[in-house]
């Protein structure tokens, strides 16, 4: 038997498993995949380094500490890249203004549209926990706010739909600051931020190797599917591809959709419950250029725009990806807003992502490119989503020894499920040392 068997590879589940390992137990991770990584997918060719899932991570405190205690060199791109950024808007690419005076001075925004953010301090709060993401960024800061930055934003981060997200749990730091400090503006001025913090980071041999690091010596089975978990007498048997493992520990750390038909004969009308969870398809592409990129970091195109794309990143701006002389774009397709596409062929996405390149950047061609079609790509905080919180929490006191991490709790960035999973380990370590059980938090 397993002191803990941890289900899934990606960064929730190798923390949790680095942690536990480091604290002296065991853990066992399996992994249904021939690599480690989940949406950490870098595809290493040649002297390419294409990131086809996460494309890098913002260097918080949490990650930052354990990429020291690894002993990995952070790698950052150079700042005037990183702090150039673009709208694509009424076909043209617009430089989003960085600065508050760049931001007085630039023609980003119309004259009613500065006016109106700048009102925001004087707009009263509002507790509506059903309030979208939407209503709650026009009602604070205007809707051309909206449409130019926070709807193409939302793409950026979540694929999702700004009208369906809950500003609740979507964008809980900038709700937290109406909450905290009445206005969002006050409170990024007294908090000195308004978003998370911290430098866009990768490494050498792309993000992948942070994950590699940290899984060096755990007992890992890949391209092992789990099928099934089975109670009895506290002791829980996983039916996985290469074998049925007992244990008396199970953490979850794969995709909302996996751990509810994982957990169907533990917890029947609440895993179903949770396959509800919507999730975005995103299809990335990795693509080497002829044509030079604009200086900086890249670009969102909103939803008026009409276009596939999401937006793309200049990689090759950002981080060494390719050899001297070539350039790499990465680009985002679909999202919730353009689901549909998630079921063209492959050629037919291509073919329509070089026609809306042609128009943005005049790039006609690729000289080569890496395709990856996430079809469930990144979990949807919609509106009313406390639901599969109380689910998570329930399914967790109903079977002791069961523990949920994964990016669908407490935030869907890199570094919100490495942060959730260094709580889950806390939860894991209490159960193993002392029986007690502590139910994911709502
Ligand atoms: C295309 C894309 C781009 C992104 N870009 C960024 C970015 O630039 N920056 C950022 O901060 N975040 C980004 N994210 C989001 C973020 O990185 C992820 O939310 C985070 O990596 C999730 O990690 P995880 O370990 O919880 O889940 P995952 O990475 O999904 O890992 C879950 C693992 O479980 C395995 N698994 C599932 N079912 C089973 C089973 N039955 N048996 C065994 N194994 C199973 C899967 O194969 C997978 O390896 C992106 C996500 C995607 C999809």
């Amino acid at each position: 038997m397993r002191d803990v068997v941890i289900i899934g590879a990606g960064v929730s589940g190798l923390t949790v498993a680095y942690l536990l390992k480091k604290q002296g137990f065991d853990p066992l991770v399996i992994e249904k995949e021939p690599q480690i990584g989940g949406s950490t997918y870098t595809l290493r060719k040649n002297s390419y380094i294409m990131e086809l899932g996460v494309q890098s991570v913002l260097g918080q405190e949490e990650f930052m500490n354990f990429t020291k205690e690894l002993n990995l060199k952070p790698i950052h791109p150079p700042k005037e890249h990183a702090n150039t950024r673009y709208v694509y808007i009424n076909g043209k690419l617009k430089k989003m203004p960085s600065t508050p005076i760049e931001f007085l001075a630039s023609d980003f925004f119309s004259l009613w549209g500065k006016f109106r953010l700048l009102r925001e301090p004087f707009i009263p709060p509002k507790d509506d926990a059903r309030e979208s993401i939407s209503d709650f960024v026009k009602r604070r800061l205007g809707k051309e706010f909206l449409d130019k930055i926070v709807e193409p934003f939302v793409c950026g981060i979540y694929a999702g739909d700004p009208d369906e997200l809950s500003a609740k749990y979507a964008i809980r730091r900038v709700k937290a600051l109406e909450d905290e400090y009445g206005s969002i503006i006050k409170g990024a001025m007294k908090k000195k931020s308004l978003g998370p913090q911290g430098e866009i980071t990768s490494f050498e041999g792309g993000l992948l190797t942070f994950l590699e690091k940290m899984s060096q010596g755990i007992d890992i089975t890949l391209e092992s599917v789990a099928l099934k978990i089975t109670k009895k007498d506290d002791v829980y048997t996983i039916d996985a591809k290469n074998g049925k493992i007992q244990t008396k520990c199970v953490v979850l750390a794969t995709p909302a959709y996996s751990a509810s038909y994982l957990l169907r004969n533990l917890s029947w009308s609440m895993s179903q419950d949770l396959d509800d969870i919507q999730h975005a398809p995103v299809m990335v592409i990795s693509a080497i250029v002829k044509e030079s990129l604009p200086k900086g970091f890249g670009f969102l195109i909103p939803k008026a725009e009409n276009t596939i794309m999401l937006g793309a990143l200049f990689s090759s701006n950002l981080f060494r990806v390719c050899p001297e002389g070539q350039n790499m774009i990465t680009i985002y397709v679909g999202g919730q807003r353009r689901k549909d596409v998630a079921d063209w062929p492959e050629e037919k996405i291509i073919q329509k992502v070089k026609e809306e390149l042609n128009e943005i950047l005049g790039i006609k061609a690729f000289v080569s490119y890496e395709f990856k079609k996430w079809k469930k790509a990144i979990p949807q905080y919609t509106i009313g989503y406390e639901k599969y919180l109380q689910t998570l929490k329930d399914i967790e006191n109903m079977n002791k020894g069961v523990f949920i991490a994964g990016n669908y709790v407490e935030g869907n960035s890199f570094n919100d499920s490495l942060r959730y999973a260094m709580k889950r380990t806390s939860d894991v370590l209490k159960f193993l040392k002392e029986g007690v059980i502590h139910g994911a938090q709502v």
